[in-house]
């Protein structure tokens, strides 16, 4: 098969058919281009602005959701496509290729946090990051009305696995997108706080489209399961909204009706380190706490007669994240914790 590399202009989002893409933007320092494998499959009855769009390696070292990605790409036949399936494997090709969270070889910018007014058509956000940010904008969002952003806690946390979305005023909206995100069939499905500019799920949630980021491991490793709920998660979002014909079963902990939803929105969830120490987890993630309860210690061995720092529970609930390196940075978030909430149904 060859993959064909084009422009963003280049792309063929309506012809029927299956087509298998390098998108080509320009590289910032050689004569030469980033090439962001993309496939689109495109069905008979694909209509304007209607379609599924999932992308992995928004952050460069979370490989659960190029990995999910790279087998929906094979499980996905063309005669059982209806409308439109969009799947980037890997959003971010300077990250992944450095293997880290930011583009660190190129511009050094988070393309989590590159969705800001102008980004990329102005000098000072015209590097990589900031183009991959205008390319999602300007060729993608006007196709899909379902985002999916399949994240991993990288070398920051580690996550009781989960998908997320921010709290939606639209019922309808945030209706669909809980639903959608229960059918990845992860433990934990959470809601978090919205004050983070520049979120490519934040921008995607604004424009009313159905969005759902994941959680599905951590510490640039692969978890099994987490590729699993990935893979199941977009394959059940794509024919739950009319992309592709067939039936799913539900699995994992929605199956088994032990998922359950947690909110961390409010600024007690987040246990922030009070000094740059080594993080020792206590308790694991996905345990169940009652605020005070110490989930892990921070040492100082500067000061290594010290007591350890207690790393409590803001919020009564379950343990959310933690840090997974141990060595952790003043002001960091080192232990989440979200209250429980019911689901919508
Ligand atoms: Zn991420």
């Amino acid at each position: 098969m060859e993959r064909s590399i084009v422009r963003p202009s280049g792309l063929d989002f309506e012809t029927p058919g299956r087509r298998d893409y390098y998108v080509a933007l320009e590289h910032d320092s050689i004569w030469g281009d980033h090439l962001i494998p993309l496939t689109v499959f495109v069905g008979a009855r694909a209509m304007p602005g209607k379609g599924l769009v999932a992308f992995g390696s928004n952050h460069g070292n979370e490989y659960e959701g190029p990995m999910a990605l790279r087998h929906v790409m094979d499980d996905m036949r063309l005669e059982d496509v209806a409308g439109r399936i969009i799947l980037v494997p890997v959003l971010n090709v300077a990250a992944f290729k450095a293997g880290t969270r930011d583009s660190t070889l190129d511009d050094r910018v988070n393309l989590n946090r590159a969705f800001v007014d102008e980004a990329g058509k102005r000098p000072g956000l015209a590097g990589i990051t900031h183009r991959i940010a205008a390319f999602v904008r300007e060729a993608i969002w006007p196709h899909v009305h379902v985002v999916i952003d399949l994240h991993a806690g990288g070398q920051v946390a580690r996550f009781a696995q989960c998908t997320s979305f921010h709290p939606i005023e639209d019922p309808v909206q945030g209706r669909l997108i809980e639903e959608t995100a229960r059918w990845f069939g992860t433990p934990l499905v959470i809601t978090y706080q919205n004050e983070t500019p520049g979120l490519l799920p934040s921008e995607a949630e604004r424009l009313g489209k159905i969005t759902i980021g994941t959680e599905l491991g951590w510490g640039g490793s692969v978890q099994a399961s987490g590729v699993r709920y990935g893979r199941h998660g977009v394959t059940a979002a794509a024919i739950h909204h009319g992309q592709l014909r067939g039936r799913v079963a539900k699995i994992g902990h929605h199956a088994a009706g032990t998922q359950q939803m947690a909110a961390m929105v409010e600024r007690d969830c987040f246990t922030v380190a009070p000094f740059a120490g080594h993080y020792e987890q206590v308790r694991a993630c996905g345990e169940s706490v009652r605020a005070g309860d110490v989930i892990g210690l921070l040492h100082d061995f500067d000061r290594i007669d010290l007591a350890p720092w207690p790393a409590r529970a803001g919020v009564d609930g379950i343990v959310i994240a933690q840090a997974w390196a141990a060595p952790v940075l003043q002001g960091q978030h080192i232990v989440v914790t979200g209250r429980l909430l019911a689901f919508q149904e």
